[in-house]
């Protein structure tokens, strides 16, 4: 694929969500049109962080009516877009209905935006937001692998609609994407498959489960101790860099695993204490992974027996190099990502310090 023209519009999807505000901030700082459909562009509530970072930026942001589940419903937004970024997907762990609310938006979400993609003659690209999730369900996965590392030519063969939903409804919303872009010419398909993403949100009360999960460092949930649970972790930030460079990188293709560190929620504490030790109850110590087994599914009906035996105390593994050598990618340190959002949650109002 040539160069995409920074002149025409660029589509994103979810523009509303954690990962994709970071998306349009770079997009609208170096002065492109964005075209943003959401679900509800007559709620200003919604749109106020984006509206903030557009009067500060060069670039234009303009909204239009779509959903999802609605067929056709992206035609308009992408009427003349070269370059398409589709990010929209629920990320939550805690849902009655895993078809209904993850897996239909993900899957069929993705089939929906990446058709109109087919029939939109000016898109040439487009970058989905997808997932490690689509690559691994759980640490212990890693055995499956055939050099002991996660990398982009691993795919997730363990998840289901019972064993962790979400990665599911990832795994099946990328193998759509694939299917949809190797059944034409007309545009390229990269995709980005971050671990999990922390750092502050440019609207700071997003649906996603970062949150919930970094809050659960200073609410008092973890305050006798943290499993050592192994994490793959990425700043939002530098997500969004990588995001940028798999749309505008001519050579780009396939799969970049968009990785940062390594680690575990003991580290991931660890990285707060210095700064915010002495007011908020952050977990000190690894708790056992037998007494995790015995009591966390007694507080918490999402965590089974089978998710805690297959992830605590196991690393997570992964390979990022390929994104550094072919889109440059750089990382900044975990202490600085998990302050920064633990600051905004303190500044927000979402974290209290204990009484
Ligand atoms: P988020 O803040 O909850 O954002 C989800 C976005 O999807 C929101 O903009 C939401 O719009 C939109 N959306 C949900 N259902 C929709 C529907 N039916 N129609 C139209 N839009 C819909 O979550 P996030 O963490 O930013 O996730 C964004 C993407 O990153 C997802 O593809 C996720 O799988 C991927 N990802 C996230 C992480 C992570 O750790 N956060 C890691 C890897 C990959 P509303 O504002 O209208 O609800």
């Amino acid at each position: 694929m040539g160069e995409i023209n920074k002149r025409e519009p660029v589509m994103i999807t979810g523009a509303t969500g954690y990962v994709a505000g970071w998306i349009v901030k770079k997009l609208l700082d170096e002065g492109l049109t964005v075209h943003a459909p959401v679900r509800d562009p007559e709620n200003p509530e919604k749109l106020k962080y984006l509206n903030e970072i557009a009067e500060n930026a060069p670039g234009r942001i303009k909204y239009f009516k779509a959903d999802l589940l609605d067929e056709g419903s992206y035609a308009e937004a992408m009427r003349g877009c070269a370059l398409v970024f589709h990010t929209a997907s629920p990320f939550k762990i805690d849902v009655k209905d895993p078809q209904k609310e993850l897996i239909d938006p993900a899957k069929l979400g993705t089939r929906n935006v990446l058709e109109q993609a087919s029939k939109t003659p000016s898109v040439k690209r487009v970058v989905v937001t997808s997932s490690c999730a689509a690559i691994y369900s759980d640490n212990a996965d890693v055995e499956l692998t055939p050099n002991g590392v996660f990398t982009e030519d691993v795919w997730n063969t363990t998840a289901s609609i019972n064993h962790m939903a979400y990665s599911y409804s990832k795994t099946l919303a990328e193998k759509e994407a694939w299917k949809i872009h190797d059944a034409q010419s007309q545009w390229d398909l990269v995709t980005v498959n971050p671990t999990l993403v922390i750092g502050p949100g440019i609207n700071p009360f997003a649906t996603s489960e970062s949150f919930k999960l970094i809050k659960q460092f200073g609410d008092g949930t973890m305050k006798s101790g943290a499993p050592r649970w192994g994490f793959g972790v990425v700043d939002v930030r530098d997500l969004s860099e990588a995001h940028y460079r798999a749309g505008f990188t001519p050579e780009a293709k396939g799969r970049y695993i968009v990785h940062a560190h390594s680690t575990d929620f003991v580290d991931m504490a660890a990285a707060l204490l210095p700064k915010y030790g002495d007011d908020y109850p952050i977990p000190r110590k690894a708790l056992p992974k037998w007494l995790v087994w015995l009591v966390a599914p007694m507080m918490d009906k999402t965590m089974t027996r089978k998710i805690i035996s297959r992830n605590v105390n196991i690393p997570w593994v992964g390979d990022n190099s390929r994104g550094k050598r072919e889109l440059g990618l750089a990382y900044r340190p975990l202490q600085e990502s998990m302050n920064d959002f633990f600051g905004q949650m303190i500044e927000s109002g979402l974290l209290n310090p204990a009484k």
